[in-house]
């Protein structure tokens, strides 16, 4: 299911338009509210983190174009130990640049 919701939010790479290979898709995190999984583009090799937040009126999905890996960001989540200021503005900066592909799935 939590892959079927990750389809339907990103079928094509933001940047250069390629049909995304769902089987490339790598689910990071997922609950009963939110889920957060991660593409990487087989052809420019972007990648694209998505959260996807479920609402009572149906589910709200952010797309993030990143450089980073899915490893790196898992770091980030998990590294709440030796965390830094400049860790949690950059974190909130990537968060925020997804306004702009900001979708609403009922
Ligand atoms: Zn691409």
């Amino acid at each position: 299911m939590d892959n079927l919701i990750s389809k339907k939010l990103l079928q094509k790479c933001p940047v250069c338009g390629e049909n995304y290979n769902h089987s490339k898709v790598k689910l990071l995190e997922a609950n009963d509210s939110y889920i957060l999984s991660y593409f990487k583009c087989q052809k420019c090799e972007t990648g694209v983190a998505m959260k996807a937040v479920f609402m009572p009126t149906g589910m709200i999905g952010q797309a993030v174009i990143t450089d980073l890996e899915a490893d790196e960001i898992m770091r980030f989540k998990n590294n709440n130990e030796s965390i830094t200021s400049s860790d949690v503005l950059y974190m909130y900066d990537f968060m925020k640049q997804g306004e702009d592909v900001l979708k609403e799935i009922k």
